[in-house]
């Protein structure tokens, strides 16, 4: 079986080792904007298609058999173009995704369904460390009156302004030294995207343990499609296709 994953998340690179192990053809697609840094089981191919329609005319003329979105839980657009290019093609799709974070009893995580509500909220002398990658700066450092400790993986476009200071680092990351970093940089403030999953997730005790506030933004809403949450299920469900 022909296997397109789109891909950019840890959960795609061992979904396309499983299933180049199980002896299916397997194209994994990037969008390529951090670089790649792991290899990655079978063919890798990177860069946009050029939309939804794009996507589709790519499933049938490489004669994919299955569909799998196992992007980012916050990458609308491509698993929007997914459940499309899906219609359009009649060609099988599956989403797999991370469960959500929830909060440890008795945490109080503030939760916002945009960047700009948890920008608005932070109060004047708040340290935040910000980890919402490089697409969502602007609100926060248009808040002059805050400081931000700005965690990214690739350096940003243009420098920092002085009240922001970059960490460029790739997860996954461990509790004692996220506590170490919130520590040392007098951190009051964690604002994060609900993107699950256990690469990223030390921030969250790290910063109960601390105490500090944590302003949760929410997942996008997508358009339903057949979904999983851990690669096992999406491997038991493209090989009950392909028997
Ligand atoms: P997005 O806004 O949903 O997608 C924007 C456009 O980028 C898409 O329309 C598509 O271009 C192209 N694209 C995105 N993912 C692609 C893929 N896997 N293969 C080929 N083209 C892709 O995506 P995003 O939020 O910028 O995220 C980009 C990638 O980074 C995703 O693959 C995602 O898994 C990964 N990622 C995202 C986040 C996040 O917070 N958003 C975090 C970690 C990793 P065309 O329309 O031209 O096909």
């Amino acid at each position: 079986m022909r296997v397109l994953i789109l891909g950019g998340t840890t959960e795609a690179r061992t979904l396309a080792g499983r299933l180049t192990g199980l002896g299916h053809e397997v194209v994994t697609s990037l969008a390529g904007r951090t670089g790649t840094t792991n290899a990655i089981a079978g063919t890798v191919r990177v860069g946009g298609f050029g939309g939804a329609e794009a996507l589709a005319a790519y499933l049938t003329g490489t004669r994919i058999d299955y569909l799998v979105d196992a992007t980012h839980p916050f990458a609308k657009q491509i698993s929007a173009n997914a459940v499309r290019a899906a219609q359009v093609s009649g060609i099988s799709l599956l989403r797999c995704t991370r469960p959500p974070w929830r909060p440890a009893p008795g945490t109080d995580w503030q939760i916002f369904a945009t960047l700009d509500a948890a920008a608005a909220r932070l109060p004047a002398g708040a340290c935040v460390l910000l980890t919402t990658g490089q697409g969502g700066l602007d609100p926060f450092l248009a808040r002059t009156d805050c400081r931000f400790v700005v965690r990214l993986i690739q350096p940003p476009g243009t420098p920092l302004p002085a009240h922001g200071d970059l960490v460029l680092e790739r997860p996954p990351y461990a509790v004692g030294d996220e506590a170490e970093l919130m520590r040392s940089r007098g951190v009051t403030h964690l604002v994060t995207k609900n993107a699950g999953g256990v690469q990223t997730a030390a921030k969250l005790a790290a910063a109960q343990q601390l105490g500090v506030q944590v302003m949760m933004i929410e997942r996008p809403e997508l358009a339903p499609a057949p979904e999983v949450f851990s690669v096992d299920e999406a491997v038991k469900r493209l090989q009950a296709f392909a028997s």
